[in-house]
């Protein structure tokens, strides 16, 4: 008889100590006792992959991409070596990993890698000797056996990649909240869980700043339909949903309200308004890896425009010192950047068939004395950038305005 498949991922702080990975060892096994194949993914222990990168830029500021991937990939190294040892302990079969012992294949942009292929039959073989096979999440290999990984989240991206290559029966993301929340519980208790999403708002809300999935991962889940639920590694509750759109989806206007502190805003003053201006500060930007998030300039009427745009703290100097030598070369003004912002937004695919939303929510921040400072859409989120001192309490206006508190 076919054996039902399932590809659990388990997050850092599900497996941040040695009680937690027993636990895990203990929820693994108890499904394969039920008859279950399992796969399983590890992220790093806790906050591994963050000391890691502070004890890199320790050594080197700026250090090689290739490097920071060999460095980075250990944490997931350890522990699938740990918990295949936790699960032994209780007698069962385990085989643990690597990215490149499995055959993760990706490209070569280190720190960010695509997945091409995944060769699975290591898995299989594991699988069929009567094992739980543990994969280490957020790693692969190139053609070249360089080791890269794929973005910082990126253990639900290999979750969900091998669900797809694996055909499994179903995917489960173990991490340390209930499921998915109209937003951040840690910020908004009152947060409700969500029974279930679409892939299209969760995107939305992973892009925006929600960091409880890797946002290429709910694409890569959205473009092979498999169907992710969200749950908490530590109860049985089921959890949330994230699948294709379902009838009534719509009826709701606001699904989650999300918070992104990750960014800086840098604003290039007194640019001459002419054609080939922007295109000369953002080609400079782009060559240097800088990506560019929200972009607002002006109409002017006096020949004379300012530019403001965001991008991603851990860029931020590196777009300034940019910035500033274009002005000099176009002859444009100051250049101001600006690190105390907040970006917090407001997602719903019910936005598609109702107006007013965006009227609504500026109403919420004025009548909360918080100044707008840009202001992006797309057609399912309203993104505004706020200061971050008024962050936490425009996330809690919104959520309870938007009538989403419990
Ligand atoms: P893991 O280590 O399991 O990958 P993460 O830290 O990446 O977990 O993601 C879980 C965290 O995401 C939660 O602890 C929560 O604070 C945060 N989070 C942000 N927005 C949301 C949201 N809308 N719903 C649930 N969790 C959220
Ligand atoms: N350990 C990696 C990170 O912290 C991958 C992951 O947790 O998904 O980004
Ligand atoms: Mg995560």
């Amino acid at each position: 008889m076919h054996k039902r498949l399932i590809v659990q991922k388990f997050g850092g702080s599900s497996v941040a100590n040695v009680e937690r990975i027993q636990k895990v060892a203990q929820r693994v096994v108890s499904y394969s006792k039920k008859g279950y194949q399992l796969v399983v993914v590890v992220s790093a222990l806790g906050d591994t992959t963050d000391e890691l990168v502070e004890l890199a830029d320790k050594i080197n500021s700026n250090p090689s991409e290739r490097e920071m991937d060999m460095l980075l990939s250990t944490g997931e190294q350890i522990s699938v070596a740990l918990l295949a040892m936790a699960i032994h302990k209780l007698g069962a079969k385990a085989i643990s990993f690597t990215g490149s012992q499995v055959g993760i294949i990706t490209d070569t942009s280190h720190t960010r890698a695509r997945i091409i292929k995944i060769n699975t039959d290591k898995i299989k073989e594991g699988l069929k000797n009567g094992n739980i096979v543990i994969v280490a999440g957020f790693q692969g290999v190139t053609i070249n056996q360089d080791i890269t990984t794929l973005g910082r989240g990126g253990s639900d991206l290999t979750a969900v990649a091998l669900a797809k290559e694996l055909k499994a029966d179903s995917c489960e993301i173990y991490t340390d909240v209930e499921g998915i929340f109209t937003t951040d519980p840690r910020v908004e208790p009152c947060a409700k869980k969500i029974k279930k999403i679409t892939y299209d708002e969760m995107l939305e809300m992973a892009s925006l700043g929600a960091q409880v999935m890797q946002a290429r991962s709910i694409e890569v889940a959205k473009k092979f339909d498999v169907p992710l639920h969200v749950r908490s590694s530590f109860s049985k509750n089921s959890g949330t949903m994230i699948i294709k759109e379902v009838k009534n989806m719509e009826d709701v206007v606001v699904n989650g309200i999300t918070l992104n502190k990750k960014e800086a805003k840098i604003t290039l003053y007194q640019v001459t308004d002419k054609p080939g201006v922007a295109v000369k500060l953002f080609k400079k930007l782009a060559d240097a890896g800088v990506s560019v998030d929200m972009i607002v300039q002006n109409v002017s009427h006096t020949r004379q425009t300012d530019i403001s745009f965001t991008v991603a703290k851990a860029d931020a100097a590196k777009a300034s010192r940019i910035t500033k030598s274009v002005a000099k070369k176009i002859g444009a003004g100051e250049v101001i950047l600006d690190q105390n912002i907040a970006r917090v937004s407001i997602v719903g695919v019910g936005m598609r068939s109702h107006h007013g939303v965006a009227a609504r929510m500026f109403g919420i921040l004025a009548d909360n004395k918080i100044n707008i400072e840009m202001i992006s859409t797309s057609d399912i989120s309203i993104s505004c950038i706020i200061e971050k001192k008024n962050a936490e309490i425009a996330v809690k206006k919104l959520h309870a305005d938007f009538g989403l508190s419990k």
